[in-house]
Order: structure tokens, then C-alpha cells, then sequence
């Protein structure tokens, strides 16, 4: 029996027209997709079903046919590949307390969660802060040397997770809400919280790595987004800019100014290069607790809450994107990506402000011997 309903591409629900001349050919029964963008979207999956009846062997890591949410209609052309098992942190290190909790939740954190109170951080605590920061930079360093053609996200989860360890730090991503790996990787069209997996990094992609470490009791925050062998100039243009963002964003914190100001400038950078500001996701105070007051806005006329003083802590970390500012979330229920799939990029560093303006905490360091980000262009 058969049915001339619905195209057969798995979420699409317009009226099926045309058959698969393969499957015509071969005999096979069905095989109606509305369209032949579909059909062509779908011909990865769907030329299986051509070796099957032919009677060939089909390999499944080969023929790249993984897709553990066949209802799902993907925004964008990135796919999820397997990911490796959940990597283990010696017993010596220091822990958060989300780490053996059941489900990851912070405990610490939920506490003082719905107070905008703003933490003033003392000398001790502000020592720690540096110290945290500047372990986090040198990981987010080790990610930047073999983020390249051919490496996969899993790959730099790997390198980044040895070198926490290596510092005495505990990747902080790792179980937080259950999350699964030591950072996060996020690839093209996927705004933030990109779980790494086995996807070897293809030539044009650009890739952020989120890296945050817990060392001595606190947090140091930063991501960068990086280019993957030849970038095309409209997304290094994006690249660049996001960047740029970041950076005017820096240049106004200093004690009296607002944190709502802070998506202004923001927003009017990017605006004025075409680009749209993600709302979903915002900067966060840190320091003993991973993401606390305030809660910083990378867009204009929000309504966050507070004024800077000297000893708060925060992060700034816009992800501007190409087309539309909206996101949806893949079934794994962290990939954040933009509902029109196109491209997003990300950077971020933890502030401190200071008497007079602030330091950035998370800054590349000369020794690193890396490229100054501008250079790269
Ligand atoms: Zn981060
Ligand atoms: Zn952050």
C-alpha cells in the first residue's frame, strides 16, 4: 500500500510531488518529497535505501547517516556527529559542587538565585580571580593551537580538558546541568553551548571554543571564535566585527556606569555592519559561583539591573549573527543555533572592575607567542 501524503524528508509535513527517479527505476515503492530542495537535502539518508535494494553493504560512520533526531528539521546544513564518553577529573583537583551532584545542579548557585545583589570581591578573592583567569587563557591558548582542518571538536574537548588538569583546574562546563564535555564548541551557524563531538573542523568553518576553568574555589570565563583553514570574507567580516563588539563593550566599564549600557554599544556596532544581536544568552557575574548577578544584555534598551563598582566581576560575551537574532535549541537540548542557519560568532573575556576602568582578567598574554586576533585577518 502507498500513500500519496506527505514528503518524506523527516519533519516536513508540505504534500509529497515527486517521486525519487532512482527509486522509480529500481522498483522501490514511495519515495515522494515535496520538493527537490528536500529531496536533495535529504539524499545522504536517502540514497541508502538505493544500495539496500541493490543489495551493497552499507557502512553507517561512512556513509555519514548518524542522525539521532530524525523528526528534527535542522536550520542550518551543520550536523551532530557521535560524541566520545564523558571524560573523569582526577580526585585531587578541586571540585564545584555541581560536579557529583545527580543531575549537575549547582547548588551554590540556586541559592542566591533571583537576587541581582552584585558581589564586591575582597583582595583575597579578587587574587583568585586573576589566577583563575589567567589558567583559563592559557587553555583556551592550547584549544586556539590545535583548532585546524581535519581536528574534531572532541579533539580540542580533549586537549582542552588535559590541560585543566595539567593546571590543577577542573574544566567548570563539565557536568554543569549535566552538560557533557569539558568546553564548549560551537561551529558555524551554532551560537553557543555546541557539544563537541567526532565532526572532523572542514576548510571555511569558523569554530568558538568556550573554555572555563575552577581553580582554588573560583571560576575564569573567556571564548574566542576561530577560523578554520580559508574563511570566506563574509564570515571573517563577522568574525572580526563580533570581535570589535566585544571590545567598544570593554571600553566602557568603569565604576558609575550602568551594566544595561553595556548592549548599546553593543547592538550599535553590529546593527551598523548589518548584523542582528542574539537576546537568548547574556554575560554573567563570576567568581566562587559560575554564573550569578549581574546578568549583562548584549542588546540595546534592556533592562538589566545595576551600576558598576570597583570589585565586581563579569563577563562580557556577544554572539552576533548574520541573519536573524532569534535561536532554537537542537533536541540535545544545549546546541543553540539561529533559526535561519546562518553563521553566529562569539567572544568573551572576564572583567574586573577596577578604581579607575577595569582589567581584563582573561587577556592574551604576549609569551603565548599566538597571533594577536586582528593579525589573523
Ligand atoms: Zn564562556
Ligand atoms: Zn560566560
Amino acid at each position: 500500500m502507498s500513500t500519496l501524503g506527505t514528503c518524506e524528508s523527516p519533519g516536513c509535513t508540505a504534500p509529497a510531488k515527486l517521486q525519487c527517479p532512482t527509486c522509480i527505476k529500481l522498483g522501490i515503492q514511495g519515495s515522494f518529497f515535496c520538493t527537490q530542495e528536500c529531496f536533495k537535502g535529504n539524499w545522504k539518508t536517502h540514497k541508502i535505501i538505493h544500495a539496500l535494494a541493490k543489495g551493497e553493504t552499507v557502512d553507517a560512520k561512512k556513509d555519514s547517516i548518524y542522525n539521532p533526531w530524525p523528526y528534527y528539521h535542522f536550520t542550518g546544513k551543520l550536523r551532530p556527529f557521535p560524541q566520545s564518553e564523558k571524560r573523569t577529573v582526577p580526585p585531587n583537583i578541586l571540585r564545584p559542587d555541581y560536579a557529583d551532584h545527580h543531575c549537575g545542579y549547582p547548588l551554590s548557585e540556586q541559592a542566591v538565585k533571583g537576587s541581582s545583589q552584585i558581589k564586591i570581591l575582597d583582595d583575597e578573592e579578587i587574587e583568585g580571580m586573576r589566577v583563575a583567569c589567567k589558567l583559563g587563557r592559557e587553555v583556551l591558548d592550547e584549544a586556539a593551537r590545535v583548532c585546524d582542518v581535519g581536528v574534531t571538536t572532541d579533539e580540542i574537548d580533549r586537549v582542552v580538558h588535559e590541560a585543566c588538569i595539567e593546571r590543577d583546574c577542573y574544566p567548570s562546563p563539565l557536568n554543569y546541568y549535566e552538560f557533557p564535555a569539558s568546553c564548549c564548541t560551537s561551529v558555524n551557524e551554532v551560537i553557543c553551548h555546541g557539544i563537541p563531538d567526532t565532526r572532523p573542523l572542514k576548510d571555511g568553518d569558523i569554530c568558538n571554543v568556550d573554555v572555563t576553568v575552577y581553580h582554588k574555589g573560583f571560576h575564569g570565563d573567556l571564548n574566542e571564535t576561530f577560523f578554520v583553514g580559508n574563511v570566506d570574507n563574509k564570515h571573517k567580516n563577522l568574525v572580526k566585527v563580533t570581535y570589535e563588539c566585544l571590545m567598544k563593550a570593554i571600553d566602557i566599564v568603569k565604576p558609575g556606569e550602568k551594566y544595561r549600557e553595556i548592549g548599546n554599544i553593543i547592538q550599535k556596532h553590529a546593527q551598523a555592519h548589518g548584523y542582528s544581536v542574539v537576546r537568548s544568552y547574556c554575560g554573567h557575574g563570576i567568581h566562587r559561583l559560575f554564573h550569578t548577578a549581574p546578568n549583562v544584555p548584549h542588546y540595546a534598551k534592556n533592562r538589566a539591573v545595576g551600576v558598576m563598582k570597583p570589585g565586581h566581576c563579569f563577563t562580557i560575551e556577544p554572539m552576533i549573527s548574520m541573519g536573524s537574532w532569534k535561536d532554537e535549541m537542537w533536541p540535545d537540548k544545549w546546541t543553540a543555533v539561529t533559526t535561519d542557519g546562518q553563521w553566529s560568532a562569539q567572544f568573551e573575556q572576564t572583567l574586573l572592575v577596577t578604581e579607575t576602568g577595569c582589567d581584563i582578567l582573561t587577556k592574551r598574554r604576549n609569551e603565548s607567542g599566538l597571533p594577536h586576533f586582528m593579525d589573523k585577518l
